[in-house]
């Protein structure tokens, strides 16, 4: 840590840099996280990497060597200074001053593509907690062409995403998450790994984007809109959890669990995504 810690100070002194909190700025300070995240990433040089937020340029410095180009989506004017002038002498960075759940997405990388045939694109990032989900369910459901998403996050987050569905670990995000990909679990890093260190600790996740959904439904927004009403009131049954939306009324989801086969007292938390999607398909 040492080594990446006195760098971090001698940036961070030259530039006159102190953390914004409300930005999220927790600068990574442990060589064995950079490792660990580049490592998992799988990382060559036919692979465009979309890094959001690089803040002073930890991991870009490593991904620059490893990838075939790398876009930084930045909102700090300053921190862009920074990692302009620090990697002034890469050919293969390019930096978007912006909040990245502004950036046209899937625009940028059918561009990058065309332009230059890159076989894949992966998204690798040490995230700003305060808009972690947001973030990841932008990625999820603008259908990036991406193949993966290697990200460090708030470890009580990390094990909610990684959580199996209908356990009690899981909120309305997991089924998210695993509709979507193959969660993987890479390293727990402690919150002294960071300047400043944040209050909770922190884990290092990979996202494996899958080819095609886990499971089929006509209606995806439906699908989403029936987990988000069974996790709002996750203790209470299913059948009064959903009656509180607009899209069924009590005699409706009796008579839908029934047919399905489903428990009538069974609470919303307790379901499968396979079973979500049984409703979601119903009628
Ligand atoms: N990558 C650096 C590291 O590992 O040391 C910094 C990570 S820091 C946890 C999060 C970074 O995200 C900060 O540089 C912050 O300015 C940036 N950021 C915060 N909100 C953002 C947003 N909406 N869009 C893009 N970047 C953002």
């Amino acid at each position: 840590m040492q080594s990446l810690y006195k760098e971090t100070k001698f940036i961070m002194n030259k530039y006159h840099i102190t953390a914004n909190k409300s930005l999220g700025q927790n600068f990574l300070i442990s060589k064995e996280a950079v490792d660990s995240i580049i490592g998992s990433a799988s990382i060559s040089k036919q692979d465009l990497i979309i890094e959001i937020g690089p803040g002073l340029g930890t991991l870009t410095q490593e991904l620059l060597e490893k990838a075939g180009k790398v876009i930084c989506i930045e909102l700090d004017t300053k921190m862009v200074d920074i990692i302009t002038d620090r990697f002034s002498l890469y050919s293969n960075i390019e930096i978007i001053n912006e909040d990245v759940l502004k950036v046209n997405l899937q625009d940028l990388i059918k561009n990058e593509k065309q332009k230059n045939n890159f076989q894949n694109v992966k998204v690798v990032a040490n995230l700003p907690y305060y808009i972690t989900t947001p973030i990841i369910m932008k990625l999820l459901e603008d259908k990036l062409d991406i193949e993966s998403i290697t990200i460090m996050i708030q470890k009580e987050v990390a094990q909610r995403l990684l959580a199996e569905p209908g356990t009690n670990l899981s909120g309305a995000i997991t089924y998210g998450i695993y509709y979507y990909t193959v969660p993987q679990n890479v390293i727990e890093v402690s919150r002294d790994s960071f300047i400043p260190a944040p209050e909770v600790d922190s884990q290092v996740i990979k996202l494996n984007i899958r080819k095609n959904p886990l499971v089929i439904v006509k209606d995806e927004e439906k699908l989403f809109k029936i987990i988000k009403l069974a996790f709002m009131q996750r203790r209470k049954t299913l059948i009064n959890a959903l009656s509180n939306g607009n899209l069924y009324t009590k005699e409706e989801i009796k008579q839908m669990l029934e047919d399905l086969n489903i428990d009538l007292q069974i609470r919303g938390e307790k379901l499968t995504l396979e079973q979500f999607a049984q409703i979601a398909n119903y009628k």
